[in-house]
């Protein structure tokens, strides 16, 4: 398989490397810790800094601003590797990466990218993408965050939900509207807010259905002043564009992570089906319980090379719409199926805490919520179809 494209930075060999060290610390560093995670609620320290230590907070991100240079279709290997443990690991660093990164590393200014993105790649920074707020989540076109020019600066003003990382935040990448939609467009800019600034307030962290470890809680700003530096792109028509780039990209990388979770729940219920028994046969053996398994590798395989598919189509710049929300779609109702079957193979022991199925079962239903729900991907590629056929 090659995994190298004319645009990566990073060869084959030295993919293959990373890939192989991540897969060692996933498997054999974090895997082990999954059970205190979950009950501490919180990714140990030592966990956080070999992260660091590894360039995982920035693979990402380009070379040149401190980071590992993976391109998606490298990024969608790794993130498969994170999804074979706890999503609170990837949870970590993957608005870093992610979401919140790709807004400066596509659309900043070199001086924006200068001031925060080596931060970011080493970890030192934890980046938020602020722009979910309440009646706006799947449209996010109809925020109510405002931001006023005052002088040079610029005063930002409303109410974001669900913030990922919120409560270990050093920058908000905010979404802020700075003018009604109009026929230029939406009017949504982007700022770059760091969390010590006066008027910024993070509320107390959600309490969740699962992915314990993994931080998520409201942001409130109240007349926050940021300077016009701030503005990124030093332009007020970026940030509905960088939110949807943002999104798109990252659509490809949940679809990877559901595929890593997928084949961790398959696993868990293979090993347990050829060891488990009743009336003295291994539950295994029964044909029905094979089925289940059969359903579980069939969804796992089709839903990995719909992923490398998907991150080729971006990384070549073929389909950077439709392919994504595919990806997302399919691959998170997989997992959800796959980790629905692990459960009922493991009868009444998959309904107990400290049985990995039982997590995966919680952890994976946030994945058909978040970064676009699977009834906004059909509407993206259903209507995306549509549109391209009126066109002609
Ligand atoms: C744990 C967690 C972490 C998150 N992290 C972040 C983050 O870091 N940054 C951030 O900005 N946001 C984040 N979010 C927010 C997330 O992206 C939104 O919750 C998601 O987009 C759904 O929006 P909503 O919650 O407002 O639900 P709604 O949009 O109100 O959806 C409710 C239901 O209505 C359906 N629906 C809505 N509109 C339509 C339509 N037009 N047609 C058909 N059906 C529709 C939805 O599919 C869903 O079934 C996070 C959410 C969670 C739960």
């Amino acid at each position: 398989m090659t995994l190298s494209t004319p645009a990566a930075e990073v060869d084959d060999d030295d993919f293959r490397e990373i890939l192989a060290q991540t897969r060692a610390f996933v498997r054999t560093v974090v895997v082990p810790r999954e059970q205190e995670i979950a009950e501490t609620d919180a990714i140990p320290d030592d966990i956080r800094r070999a992260a660091k230590d590894m360039g995982l907070f920035g693979y990402a991100i380009p070379q040149q601003w401190g980071g590992l240079g993976l391109n998606l279709v490298q990024d969608v290997e790794l993130a498969m590797e994170f999804g074979y443990t706890t999503l609170a690991l990837r949870s970590m660093f993957g608005t870093n990466n992610g979401i919140a990164g790709q807004v400066l590393v596509n659309f900043g200014t070199d001086e924006q990218k200068r001031q925060w993105l080596e931060g970011i790649a080493s970890g030192e920074v934890v980046a938020s993408f602020a722009l979910t707020e309440p009646g706006a989540g799947s449209n996010p076109s109809g925020l109510r965050t405002q931001a006023v020019r005052d002088g040079d600066d610029w005063v930002i003003t409303g109410e974001k939900r669900f913030i990922t990382n919120a409560p270990l935040a050093d920058l908000f990448v905010v979404f802020a509207r700075t003018r009604p939609a109009d026929d230029h467009g939406p009017g949504i800019a982007v700022f770059l807010v760091p969390s010590g600034t006066d008027g910024v307030q993070v509320a107390g962290k959600d309490s969740k259905m699962g992915q314990e470890g993994a931080w998520t809680a409201d942001v409130h700003f109240d007349g926050v002043r940021v300077p016009a530096s701030a503005l990124v792109g030093g332009s007020e028509d970026v940030g509905y564009k960088a939110a949807m780039v943002s999104l798109a990209r990252g659509r490809v990388h949940i679809a990877a992570l559901s595929v890593g979770q997928a084949q961790r729940a398959l696993d868990e219920s293979v090993a347990y089906a050829a060891t488990a028994t009743q009336g003295g046969a291994p539950i295994g053996n029964f044909q029905l319980v094979q089925a289940m398994i059969a359903d579980q590798q069939t969804g796992v395989m089709a839903g990995r090379a719909l992923v490398r598919d998907a991150a080729r189509a971006w990384v070549e710049e073929t389909d950077r719409r439709i392919a994504p929300s595919v990806a997302k779609l399919y691959c998170t109702e997989m997992a959800g199926k796959v980790a629905d079957l692990a459960v009922q193979i493991h009868g009444g022991t998959g309904y107990m805490r400290e049985v990995p199925v039982e997590r995966i079962y919680r952890d994976v239903r946030l994945l058909r919520l978040y970064e676009g729900t699977s009834e906004i991907q059909r509407l993206i590629i259903g209507g995306g179809l549509v549109k391209a056929a009126q066109r002609g």
